[in-house]
């Protein structure tokens, strides 16, 4: 084990459940949910010069070029809520990305303690995607089907107005899952060569995912 900040990262496809599991785990342990895929969407949302260059990509399903994506990351977790840990949700997707993960965490006396990996069939994936609303505020996620709000179009958290993302369409996230398995595969080969991956099944009920979650995380703990 290295160092002892709680540094982990939450794999898997669109629509994995990815986003709903980390906001669980960030607040269970303090650390702060850092979701690349939010932050562009709010850099976008900002116009900034990123978010600028993030948008023909976003829109069309591809990855951001890492160097932009790598530089946000890193600049995020510089900040000192990010001191003792961090839950990286959407990033890495990349190999290029992993090692400058790594190299980030490795400067600061660091280094990665678990990468959570929610597997769910492809075939689910275009189906949970076109069900999918996301909180307009918080970017907070609903699925009509299997976890719905209190009141349909708002947010149960902060009351937001809930919309399907452009990127949710299917011609989109057939693109999305595409570049899935051919860059980010390579990233979930990389965590369980090093013995870190574990694997967990994203179809079961959230409760159930989140039960998992919480007993990897114990079982970390008891070892560190
Ligand atoms: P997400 O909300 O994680 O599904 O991300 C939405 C979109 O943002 C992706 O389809 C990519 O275009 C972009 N994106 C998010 N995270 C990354 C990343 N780590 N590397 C490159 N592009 C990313």
């Amino acid at each position: 084990m290295v160092g002892n900040a709680l540094d982990l990262v939450l794999l898997g496809p669109v629509g994995a459940g990815k986003g709903t599991q980390a906001r669980r785990i960030a607040s269970r342990y303090g650390i702060p949910h850092i979701a690349s895929g939010d932050l562009l969407r709010q850099h976008r949302q900002q116009n900034t010069a990123l978010g600028r260059q993030a948008k023909t990509f976003m829109e069309r399903g591809a990855l951001v070029p890492d160097d932009l994506v790598i530089s946000m990351i890193v600049e995020r977790m510089r900040r000192l809520d990010a001191a003792h840990g961090v839950l990286l949700d959407g990033f890495p997707r990349t190999l290029a990305q992993a090692r400058a993960l790594d190299q980030e965490l490795t400067e600061e006396a660091r280094g990665l303690k678990l990468a959570l990996y929610l597997e769910v069939p492809f075939a689910d994936l275009v189906d949970r995607a076109a069900n999918r609303w996301t909180c307009r505020t918080c970017q907070a996620t609903y699925n009509y089907r299997v976890n719905r709000p209190r009141q349909i179009g708002l947010c149960d958290l902060d009351g937001g107005e809930l919309f399907q993302r452009e990127d949710d369409r299917l011609e989109v996230v057939s693109e999305r899952i595409k570049v899935y398995i051919q860059d980010t595969v390579p990233v979930v080969e990389y965590y369980r060569k090093r013995g870190i991956l574990h694997q967990l099944d994203g179809t079961r009920s959230i409760d159930e995912v989140d039960g998992a979650i919480q007993q990897q995380l114990e079982a970390l703990e008891a070892r560190t």
